[in-house]
């Protein structure tokens, strides 16, 4: 089981379920209402009443800018301290699946021994359904990364995000026969409006200890090198199989890291496995 405690050492979800509005926004509702009692109790000051307000909300959007932040809600940036305990890794596979990247990091995965978690846009699990579900079939877990992966994610009011994560939700879950219980922000951008949507689908935020980058960089090396600098027990990876950038050569890049990661992997003793089995929350029944 995840406690408190380790979701605040680890980054975890501390106590979201009892909590759907993040802390810093009510105090930034709080902050509101106060400038606004400043301005009516001293109107000449209204000035400073408006730059508080502003001055809040840059802070909120730079919250929702860093994907790693938890000013807008809990956002497991590692695993729990159980599961570093036990030398665990997350790895975890964004954009997919794609029809051509996707079956080989199925096979490079399996030829190690390697469990991964796939953040599958469900447009796109749809689209390639068969796929979505060899991923479950072969001990992979299926998480929810959004309907569509729109770069307007972080700009939707409430009924959009609703819409967006909702439908993934029951894509994703029908699908695979697993709802998905952990979500990840396309580009990783959020707003204040996303922890509640989350709280009410009972879904975790996930974001990552460390990204290679693969969408954009094409050297393979840099990538291994910026996901295996001070890689440790407990860490989340973040890489690609949709969207994946494609060496000097024309291979996704995501294709030759893998194979180097997982040896260093194997070398440091260190196991991957999915979300699910490291955080401990039980796959749900769709
Ligand atoms: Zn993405």
């Amino acid at each position: 089981m995840t406690t408190p405690s380790d979701g605040v050492l680890a980054g975890g979800p501390a106590s979201d379920k009892a909590r759907p509005w993040p802390a810093y926004v009510t105090a930034s509702v709080a902050w509101h209402a106060g400038a606004g009692l400043f301005a009516i109790a001293a109107p000449a000051s209204w000035p400073w009443a408006v730059a508080a307000i502003a001055a809040n909300h840059a802070a909120l959007t730079a919250g929702g800018l860093w994907p790693r932040s938890r000013w807008l809600g809990s956002n497991w940036t590692r695993l729990p301290a159980h599961a570093a305990a036990r030398s665990e890794i997350a790895i975890t596979i964004d954009d997919g699946p794609d029809p051509v990247v996707t079956p080989a990091v199925l096979d490079l995965l399996d030829a190690h021994g390697a469990r991964a978690t796939f953040f599958c846009i469900a447009e796109q699990a749809r689209a390639h359904g068969g796929l979505c579900r060899e991923i479950a079939r072969r001990g992979h877990s299926v998480q929810n990364h959004s309907l569509r992966h729109s770069h307007r994610f972080s700009m939707l009011g409430r009924r959009g995000l609703a819409e967006e994560i909702g439908r993934a939700q029951q894509t994703l879950a029908d699908l695979t026969g697993q709802r998905p219980s952990f979500f990840r922000a396309p580009a990783g951008l959020r707003s204040p409006l996303l922890a509640p949507v989350l709280h009410r689908l009972d879904l975790q935020l996930v974001s990552w200890t460390r990204r290679g980058y693969d969408t954009v960089q094409r050297q393979p090396q840099r990538v291994l090198e910026r996901l295996s600098d001070g890689l440790a027990a407990g860490d989340i990876l973040l890489l690609h199989d949709g969207h994946a950038a494609r060496t000097p050569a024309g291979r996704p890049v995501v294709l030759e890291v893998l194979p180097a990661l997982l040896q260093r992997l194997e070398a440091a003793a260190l196991r991957p496995v999915t979300l699910p089995r490291a955080v401990g929350t039980e796959a749900v029944a769709a």
